[in-house]
């Protein structure tokens, strides 16, 4: 707290984090030894800088920008950009903290961490974010490389903004260096099925603790919050295996559509036309928008929180478990609070953490990564089923760790102590470095 003051969220995420590798450190004097834990959560560099861009007026603006290389234990830093008005250091810190430990469950040779910027980007016009894409590249290339730091999308960072930020790293160091940066668009380098990874892992994740209790998503009535890249495409796997969605919202409320989400309406909205999810109930009868309420009051089967930090309070929790929620899948990061997960760890319910259910996108970014470095292109049917193999083990990862530590069920002390392991071995494999 003295070291890093007023960052709540980091300290939300290394409280939760550390409270759960309690049982691990006892086992191994050798990470006490070499004081693991605190080394792992100093991030190895801070890169912090101005961003000074013109709109379409003229008029300059300047934005705070951030890399926060947390974690290259395991491979090059891995990571997303989020550009959205509230980050913070802070913010990106948390993030890129809780990347460690999700890279790390992927088994895949990626090290952790986060960037992004206090750039808004609603409501600018293409060329606005073009420039602002640009003059972030300007100061964060040169920290950047295939086997040093590849940044991916967050937050209001998709396709558009990627090929924007490929196209000034590329002008800037005259290479074409694919792997730099991952969720580019399929003609440079982009691989299939890393827009819909993030959604379509968590379902699958969610799919295998429910098979894990003999059951499925087949009826399930489920409720995704969000609109963006990650609940489009949870909404969509979801109704694949047999789920109904009934609700989605953005910022400024939901919509409950009874008759079952049509994705590909909430598509044309969010991605071609760049509206809001208000739009959706104006053109679909059967659907209702209603402002300014929590979506967590609709009554479900199934959770899938896909918008942001701490969006599931102790209370939504409460109002959740008695409308009879049987399963959870954090498809945002930290979308609940420790007092929400108090209360579904005493519920009982079927709750998959963040780091281990959201690891899908990440992971895919790993395999466009092996694409770029052996200049290939694997098939949609053949990425979709890596994606699926790779949840299904990161389901066993965190199932078997949660029960050999007496915590059966425990996915979020599963996916701690399983992700802390595999880095806290490299750490001490690689000396004090
Ligand atoms: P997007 O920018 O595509 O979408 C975010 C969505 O969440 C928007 O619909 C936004 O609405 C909504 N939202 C934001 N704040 C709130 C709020 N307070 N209440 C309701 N809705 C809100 O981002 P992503 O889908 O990429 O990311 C969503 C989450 O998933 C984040 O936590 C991110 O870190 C996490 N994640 C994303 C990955 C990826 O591959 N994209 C990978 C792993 C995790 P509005 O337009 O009104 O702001």
């Amino acid at each position: 707290v003295i070291r890093n003051p007023g960052e709540m969220e980091f300290h939300q995420t290394l409280r939760e984090v550390l409270e759960s590798i309690g049982p691990v450190v006892s086992k191994h004097p050798e990470y006490v030894r070499s004081n693991i834990i605190e080394r792992i959560c100093e991030p190895e560099r801070q890169i912090v800088f101005r961003v000074p861009w013109e709109d379409d007026s003229g008029a300059v603006h300047i934005n705070r920008g951030f890399r926060v290389e947390f974690n290259s234990a395991l491979g090059p830093y891995k990571g997303g950009l989020r550009f959205h008005p509230s980050v913070l250091l802070g913010t990106v810190k948390f993030l890129g903290f809780e990347q460690i430990f999700k890279n790390s469950l992927t088994g895949l040779p990626i090290g952790g961490g986060k960037g992004g910027a206090d750039f808004d980007p609603k409501g600018r016009s293409d060329r606005e974010v073009m420039r602002f894409c640009q003059s972030f590249m300007t100061e964060l290339h040169r920290h950047l490389g295939e086997y040093t730091d590849v940044p991916a999308g967050d937050v209001g960072v998709g396709g558009r903004e990627i090929g924007y930020l490929f196209g000034q790293y590329k002008r800037l160091t005259n290479r074409y260096e694919s792997g730099v940066l991952t969720g580019k668009s399929l003609p440079f380098g982009g691989a299939r099925v890393r827009t819909e990874a993030t959604g379509y892992g968590n379902v699958f994740f969610v799919n295998e603790m429910l098979a894990a209790r003999g059951d499925s998503f087949d009826g399930k009535r489920t409720v995704v919050s969000g609109s963006g890249n990650v609940a489009i495409y949870t909404i969509e796997k979801v109704q694949d295996l047999g789920g109904i969605v009934v609700a989605c919202s953005d910022s400024e409320g939901y919509v409950l559509d009874e008759s079952g989400i049509d994705v590909e309406l909430v598509k044309t909205i969010k991605e071609i036309e760049r509206g809001r999810i208000c739009d959706y109930a104006d053109r679909r009868p059967s659907a209702k928008f209603v402002p300014g309420r929590s979506i967590w009051e609709i009554e479900c089967d199934v959770a899938m929180p896909s918008a942001t930090q701490n969006e599931i309070t102790g209370r939504d929790a409460s109002t959740l478990v008695r409308n009879g929620c049987v399963a959870l899948g954090e498809g945002a990061n930290m979308p609940t609070t420790p007092e929400g997960v108090r209360v579904f760890r005493e519920a009982g319910i079927a709750f998959g953490p963040g780091k281990a259910a959201n690891a899908g996108g990440v992971a895919t970014s790993a395999l466009e990564m092996q694409q770029n470095a052996s200049r290939d292109s694997w098939s949609r049917e053949f990425t979709e089923q890596r994606l699926k193999d790779i949840m299904a083990d990161i389901h066993h990862r965190c199932y078997e760790t949660a029960d050999e530590y007496g915590m059966p069920g425990d996915y979020t002390a599963g996916a701690n102590i399983a992700g802390f392991c595999r880095v806290a071995d490299a750490m001490l494999a690689l000396g004090v470095v």
